[in-house]
């Protein structure tokens, strides 16, 4: 509806403001963080005002659903970048690969493998970043903070495989802003320029601790439904 997709282009706005007062008020050079907008359970309706305002960055979590609503959007807009930044299975790293630009998820050997045999097959190489399970919780993905030197070390020795930062999502129900210092720490130590974190209600606080990106859904295309 007009009235939504409106509504979507104006929280888009002020996310961006918000974004370079956040990037001023703690020194950083403005446009320095790059805003992924998280456009999934979002139709292509809803996605395409944004776009066509100029947003070229976006986060998808399911592979199967951005297969059904990116390859038309690009045919108009071929610079988009897309970000996958759900839990990735190994059966997927052939389209994850083939679909986008950056995978978010690298979380375990055998998905470094799996990213490492479909790259070479295809001849792409979209960037990789490894999650990291910053709260050590044992429902949520991603590899543990004391595990991530080595995983980091695998990822490069056995598979050649180039990783460009870390990724975190902390626990609902903790501040944040312990678990992105902590990203900030593993990626600087291992020389990792990018950190994607931070999401709608704390990208303000992601952006001060040094996120590179922010994925942000709700507060652009408004709240989702929730999963069945
Ligand atoms: C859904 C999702 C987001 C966006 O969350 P909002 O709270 O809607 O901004 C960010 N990161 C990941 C990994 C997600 O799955």
């Amino acid at each position: 509806m007009a009235d939504e997709e409106s509504g979507a282009v104006r929280q888009w706005q002020e996310i961006r403001h918000s974004m370079l007062r956040a990037e001023r008020e703690c020194g950083r050079p403005e446009g320095s963080t790059t805003l992924v907008a998280v456009s999934k359970t979002f139709d292509s309706d809803a996605i395409r005002p944004v776009l066509e305002a100029g947003q070229r960055v976006f986060g998808e979590n399911r592979v199967q659903e951005a297969k059904g609503k990116w390859p038309a959007l690009r045919e108009s807009f071929p610079d988009i970048e897309l970000h996958l930044i759900g839990p990735l299975q190994s059966n997927k790293a052939g389209e994850a690969v083939a679909l986008f630009d950056v995978i978010e998820t690298v979380d375990r050997e055998r998905i470094a493998a799996a990213l490492a045999q479909a790259m070479a097959a295809q001849g792409r190489r979209p960037k990789l970043l490894v999650q990291v399970n910053t709260g050590a919780e044992p429902q949520k993905a991603g590899v543990l903070p004391q595990h991530i030197d080595e995983f980091l070390s695998i990822c490069r020795d056995r598979y050649q495989l180039s990783i460009a930062g870390l990724m975190c999502i902390p626990p609902v129900d903790d501040n944040p802003s312990p678990h992105f210092a902590l990203l900030a720490k593993l990626a600087g130590r291992n020389g990792l320029p990018l950190l994607s974190m931070g999401m709608s209600a704390d990208y303000e606080q992601a952006i001060r601790l040094g996120a590179t990106h922010v994925r942000v859904g709700s507060a652009i295309f408004g709240s989702r439904p929730r999963p069945a």
